[in-house]
């Protein structure tokens, strides 16, 4: 029976979310690769740059070192050298070259035989320079320094004893750079890294503070260790390594921000895009299920589709006889569900109720959603009411189940108009409006059940909403007025007071009596400023009558409200009417609800010397505790104990019991409603003070009441106080 809709506002919610959850996930792992790969990058370059450096400065020492290779070799051959004799001992040594800042000369035990510093060689002839040494040397080392005899530098072939304050200074600066045999001698050539030797190695590879120091690089440095002869570092070549990768990150990391901020609008602004055209795509979807004649949300045929199919089948049942039922249904506490958990469980909630629904009506059966929480159903081939009725009940029980929201159980209800063809018409749109009065008579009656349309229905809903809709333009514009009822005393003759009893003169409806609109307009509000209108208009008409005293109904919602008494106090100095001949009619609803606040407001009002009357004594609650609890003037006597006086006995009892009670408690005794000479005639005779009834006058309007006075006034002068 239903089409799901293509596009409802739903799917449009679940496209949503599924596009913008992945997007922005995807979109933020992008960011974060983005970022990674630029740190990770730059420290690469940090890395590699470093590495090249190192590699560069090795390759400079060892070109350095071939270099120096080259002239020591070319020392051992040259013609200074003696060349090894056959004591093992050098003719002469001489170290001309400028090439090395010192020379040694070692056996080949590794026992150093001697060595000399360039400033030494240059300043002393070589051969006696030489002559001790090479004497230390034949005789085993005897002549061998004190740091060499220490230990320490023993088995050196970089130091020897003759040259100890020359090596110490060197030996954490140099490093041996290059050996050549003599003989079974070996010459060790020496070259210091020097400054200037430095800057300019530090200028060719462009490394910034290239120097040599005796510690290990600090944090941040990198460096070469210089070894000895034994491979122990004895200094370090240092310099701050290149950093291209923190020049890139400088670079990179604020264009990265800028593209992420860029990224993220552009994400900002291609998601709003989309909602755009979803939404925009969803409205047309919506427009486009309604031309097909579906709702979106559930889609079950729309309103427009509802009255075609009902025509069909009216215009069936005109040709071959037959019945159908029209159903208006409105969910209970929608609003509630709606405004409890949102519009989204809402929407869900409906499209339950729908499936819900669906289930329990026949192919035939149409099943329609109006729009929010309304829905109507086409029952055909209905034989008699019975068929609707059974149905309703289903209905009403399906819906009544707990539904489940989002894992959550949720109640509704649902109230259920009825009108059927052909008892109703045959017309769609009587059957319509019939059935929304049933739905509207059910909703009143307290919800959750099912109506068929009665006739009775129909003038309560019209004169409700007349009600609703004229009332309070007719108070503001005077258009009510006034009507009154004299009440007699006992024996039929006088007239003792008047009971004003408000008219609606209505341009269609007539007049119209108060039954029909009190109640509504105390739902709606309106009793306030309408009885405020009723008690200042009685009292400008009571200046009319002087003596005689005006009754007043007032209605407990009236009183109750906290400004009533002063209201009357103001009417009261407004119009200029005594507050002795005023009475204020209330009924037992005035004292049954807050009893302290009434026994209050009675108070202050019989303290201004207005009396009251306790009306319609003997329907409510009629209890005696009011009576001698509140301090009322006068009891009513309802006239439905009159109506069935006659036809029961205990009435009249009651009637009896009420005015000797009345009596004894010392109150005025009225009896309402009296309409025969025969109750006129026992009221009198049980001893009720005042009467009020048909009998002797009905309700008329002002200028009645002035003709009756003027004709009664020579007999009421006496009474009329
Ligand atoms: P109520 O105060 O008990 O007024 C008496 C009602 O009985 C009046 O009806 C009157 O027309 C009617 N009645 C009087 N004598 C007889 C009789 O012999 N036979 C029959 N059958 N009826 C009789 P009405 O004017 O239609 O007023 C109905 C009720 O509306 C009043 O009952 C009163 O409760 C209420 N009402 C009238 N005017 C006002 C008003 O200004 N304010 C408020 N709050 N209620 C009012
Ligand atoms: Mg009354
Ligand atoms: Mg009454």
């Amino acid at each position: 029976m239903s089409t799901s809709s293509l596009f409802s506002r739903r799917s449009y919610g679940a496209l949503m979310s599924r596009l913008v959850w992945p997007t922005a996930t995807i979109l933020l792992l992008t960011l974060g690769f983005v970022f990674t790969t630029v740190l990770w990058t730059s420290d690469s370059a940090n890395v590699v740059a470093g590495k090249r450096q190192r590699m560069q400065l090795t390759g400079a020492i060892e070109q350095k070192l071939e270099e120096l290779k080259a002239r020591l070799a070319q020392l051992a051959t040259s013609p200074e050298f003696a060349g090894p004799a056959a004591n093992d001992r050098p003719a002469a040594l001489a170290v001309p070259s400028p090439a090395f800042d010192f020379v040694g000369l070692f056996a080949e035990d590794g026992k150093l035989v001697n060595a000399h510093s360039r400033r030494d060689i240059d300043a002393a002839p070589a051969p006696a320079l030489f002559a001790d040494l090479l004497e230390a040397a034949r005789t085993g080392g005897e002549g061998a320094s004190s740091a060499a005899a220490s230990g320490e530098l023993a088995a050196s072939r970089l130091v020897y004893d003759g040259a100890a304050a020359l090596a110490a200074v060197a030996l954490p600066l140099a490093r041996p750079h290059a050996e050549a045999s003599v003989g079974r001698l070996l010459i060790t050539g020496y070259k210091r890294l020097d400054p200037a030797e430095l800057r300019s190695l530090a200028d060719l590879h462009a490394i910034d503070g290239l120097r040599l120091t005796a510690a290990a690089p600090a944090e941040g440095w990198i460096g070469l260790p210089i070894l000895d002869h034994r491979g122990e570092a004895k200094a370090h070549l240092v310099w701050r390594p290149e950093r291209p990768g923190d020049i890139m990150r400088e670079r990179l990391v604020p264009l990265t921000l800028f593209g992420s901020l860029v990224a993220i609008a552009l994400f900002a602004f291609v998601i709003g895009y989309i909602r755009w055209i979803a939404r925009d795509l969803a409205v047309s979807q919506e427009h486009a299920q309604n031309l097909l004649g579906r709702d979106p949300l559930s889609g079950l045929p729309n309103r427009l589709l509802f009255g075609e199919r009902l025509d069909q089948e009216l215009s069936r049942i005109s040709r071959s006889g037959g019945g159908l039922a029209v159903m208006f249904l409105d969910l209970d506490r929608f609003k509630d569900v709606n405004d409890t958990y949102g519009h989204a469980a809402g929407d869900e909630l409906i499209e339950q109720v729908a499936r819900r629904l669906e289930q329990l009506l026949r192919a035939t059966d149409t099943l329609s959603r109006f729009g929010g929480d309304e829905f109507a159903v086409i029952q055909t081939g209905l034989r008699s009411s019975q068929d609707a009725d059974a149905l309703a009940r289903r209905i009403l029980d399906a819906v009544t189940r707990p539904f489940e929201i989002n894992g959550t159980p949720v109640s509704v209800g649902v109230s259920i108009g009825i009108s059927l063809a052909p008892d109703n018409g045959l017309a769609r749109e009587d059957l319509m409006r019939l059935a929304d009065t049933a739905l509207y008579q059910a909703k009143s009656e307290g919800r959750n059940r099912f109506r068929f349309f009665a006739r009775a229905m129909d003038e309560t809903i019209r004169m409700r909403k007349t009600v609703e809709d004229d009332l309070r333009s007719a108070i503001h514009q005077d258009e009510l007025c006034l009507h009154y009822q004299p009440i007699f005393s006992a024996d039929g003759q006088d007239i003792v007071a008047l009971e004003a009893l408000v008219r609606w003169p209505h341009a269609k409806e007539g007049l119209i009596s108060p039954s029909r609109f009190i109640a509504i307009a105390e739902e709606r509000g309106l009793v306030i400023p309408l009885g405020e209108w009723v008690l200042r208009r009685a009292c400008q008409d009571g200046l009319r009558w002087p003596g005689l005293r005006i009754a007043v109904n007032v209605s407990p919602i009236q009183f109750r409200h906290r400004d009533f008494v002063k209201s009357v106090m103001r009417v009261l100095k407004e119009t200029g009417f005594e507050a002795a001949r005023l009475e204020l009619e209330l009924t037992e609803g005035v004292v049954v609800e807050d009893a302290d606040a009434a026994e209050a407001a009675m108070m202050e009002l019989r303290a201004i010397g207005v009396h009251l009357a306790l009306d319609d004594f003997g329907t409510g609650y009629s209890s005696l505790i009011y009576l001698r609890r509140f301090a009322f003037d006068k009891i009513k006597i309802d006239r439905s104990f009159l109506e069935s006086m006659e036809a029961t006995g205990e009435s009249a009892i009651l009637v009896h019991s009420i005015v000797h009670l009345g009596r004894a408690l010392g109150l005025t005794v009225t009896a309402e409603g009296v309409e025969t000479k025969e109750q006129h005639r026992f009221l009198q005779a049980l001893g009720c003070h005042q009467l009020q009834g048909f009998l002797f006058s009905k309700p008329v309007p002002p200028d009645e009441i002035d003709r009756l006075l003027g004709i009664a006034a020579p007999e009421a002068e006496g009474v009329a106080a």
